[in-house]
């Protein structure tokens, strides 16, 4: 027999992981409008004459956008900013509907909800024509309200009430705009590795991604290098684990360097993937420029040599794979995600970068060509976690 867990937990996290935020704080907010039928019914004189059957229409209005937004769960933005305004309406009207000015002007300041909301996770433009009807609507409740109590009271009344509405989405709008500063540099530091300033594994998959898709529409194959450090133990041996430290940020700073020489910053990545290892991927060069180019600037420029091995990264789009047989000696298909592809095409580079340390280290040897097959799409950052697809 199945036994259905009705606990309160669960409950809460069924409607956690079904409404976003803005989604449940609209349903919130719109149910608070129902005391308002309750007060109307206990006390008659509450509204205006006659006003109680347009009172009802408001929160039946209400009662759909409540059922609406918790059958979505996820509003889109075409559809809060029409709820949203729907509501700010219904605020509007229950608060003209109300007898007495002092309660049309406690219901008016309820006008700022909306616009705080969309300061809190819409784009802009709508947090700005929100904040704009409500305050057009709540200059024009102030003045029907307080209007006969002479100018005076009449502007600060709309002073009140529009510094109501504005100053909560001034101070949501300021918050939001910090936070994802501080997101955006947390990921950068995410990526980094603190030693080197180049990117570590984890900001090499979201490079290597947009290279991979590039090199894989425009038919160009791409250059993969590892780098690695001839002796470097040695270095700490002798001088100190801090002096290595240096000379692997001096390295670091040559390798890019040569690489940015050669190729244009937005045409290769240089990562730092282990302790004294690099890997770096590069639109291709046939000339050899690029290992010629790192090997001379790493000799003149830092205390160690180093030691590189390469492959030449055919990339095909898997669909149109025609099963062409690569020209040179290496030659495989692997297909799958891009920490995947990486693996491959570290292990091929390896494989040369042992022969160049076995022919006696400072030196580069090539290890081919490594068709891959690359079903993958890269959207923005999609692919942080190596997941291409
Ligand atoms: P080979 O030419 O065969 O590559 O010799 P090697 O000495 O460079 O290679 P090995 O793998 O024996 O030693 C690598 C050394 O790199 C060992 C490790 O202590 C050192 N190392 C790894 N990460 C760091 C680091 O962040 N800072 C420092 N100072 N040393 C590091
Ligand atoms: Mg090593
Ligand atoms: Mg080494």
């Amino acid at each position: 027999m199945n036994v259905i867990d009705q606990s309160p937990r669960r409950r809460t996290n069924f409607w956690r992981s079904r409404l976003d935020t803005r989604t449940a704080a609209v349903i919130a907010s719109a149910t608070g409008a129902v005391p308002l039928l309750a007060i109307a019914l206990l006390s008659p004189t509450f509204l205006r004459p006659n006003a109680l059957p347009v009172l009802i229409a408001v929160l039946t209005f209400t009662a759909v956008t409540v059922l609406f937004a918790a059958k979505v769960g996820r509003l889109s933005e075409r559809q809060f900013a029409v709820l949203g305004f729907g509501g700010m309406t219904g605020v509007a009207i229950s608060a003209y509907l109300i007898a007495d000015p002092a309660g049309t002007r406690a219901v008016t300041s309820m006008l700022a909800i909306v616009p705080a909301i969309a300061a809190s996770s819409s784009p802009p433009r709508v947090t700005a024509g929100l904040s704009a009807v409500a305050v057009v609507m709540a200059t024009a409740l102030s003045v029907i309200s307080v209007g006969s109590s002479g100018w005076a009271v009449t502007a600060v009344a709309i002073g009140a009430a529009v510094t109501t509405v504005l100053v909560p989405v001034a101070l949501i709008g300021g918050l939001r705009r910090t936070l994802s500063v501080v997101n955006r540099k947390l990921q950068q530091l995410a990526d980094t590795d603190p030693l080197t300033g180049l990117v570590n594994r984890r900001g090499l998959l979201s490079n290597a991604g947009i290279l991979v898709h590039e090199a894989c529409e425009r038919g160009k194959p791409l250059s993969a290098l590892v780098v690695d450090v001839d002796y470097f133990k040695a270095v700490n041996d002798t001088a100190g684990h801090t002096a290595g430290d240096r000379t692997l940020a001096a390295v670091a700073a040559t390798l890019a360097n040569a690489v940015h020489a050669v190729v244009g910053a937005s045409d290769a990545v240089v990562a730092r993937t282990g302790g004294e290892e690099f890997l770096i991927l590069a639109t291709h060069r046939e000339d050899h420029e690029l290992t010629r180019r790192i090997l001379d600037r790493v000799r003149s420029d830092c205390t160690v040599t180093v030691s590189i091995g390469t492959v030449t990264v055919d990339v095909r789009p898997a669909a149109s794979d025609d099963g062409a047989s690569p020209a040179t000696s290496f030659a495989s298909t692997e297909s799958g995600g891009l920490d995947q592809v990486l693996d491959a095409v570290v292990r091929a580079a390896d494989a040369a970068l042992y022969r160049a340390k076995t022919d006696g280290r400072d030196r580069a040897c090539h290890a081919g060509t490594l068709t891959i097959s690359w079903q993958g799409t890269v959207q923005g950052r999609q692919h942080e976690n190596g997941r291409g697809q």
